[in-house]
């Protein structure tokens, strides 16, 4: 395995710099953007308009920041659309931003990260199917052409 894959993973954009390239990742570039900023700047904005919500409400907010990335690598690896390393950005920056916020809410807390773990796998796991049924999908269609 080439070393530069570990931080490009398959969608990824260069930096250069001093005659340096360095591939990122796009969705785990803006992730860390969205969880940086977010995580600096609840610093200096308290996050009371969060806290005064109800917990419950708290964790489906929070849960809302985490559609725009679910539904992007959803609806690409069931082959409804194609997604961008733009758009894997933003989506990334969202999500990071709402697991900052996640960090920070009273929801739960000895089942905060159980949670969290659990809500990842299940959208990997749909996903997943998506990616094979696709692949499937695809070798049955180049297996019909050849005949
Ligand atoms: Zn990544």
């Amino acid at each position: 395995m080439e070393l530069w894959r570990l931080l490009a993973h398959r969608n990824w954009f260069t930096l250069r710099a001093f005659g340096l390239e360095l591939r990122l990742c796009s969705r785990c570039s803006g992730y860390l953007a969205g969880l940086c900023f977010l995580t600096a700047s609840r610093r200096v904005m308290a996050l009371q308009v969060l806290q005064a919500i109800p917990t419950q409400h708290q964790f489906i907010i929070c849960m809302l920041f985490a559609m725009p990335l679910i539904l992007d690598w959803l609806t690409k690896s069931w082959g409804l659309r194609e997604s961008d390393n733009v758009t894997r950005f933003i989506t990334g920056a969202i999500l990071g931003v709402g697991v900052s916020l996640y960090s920070a809410i009273e929801f739960m807390p000895d089942f905060k990260v159980p949670l969290f773990v659990l809500i990842a796998l299940a959208v990997a796991i749909i996903g997943l199917i998506g990616l094979k049924t696709k692949h499937a999908c695809e070798s049955a269609t180049r297996g019909n052409l050849r005949f």
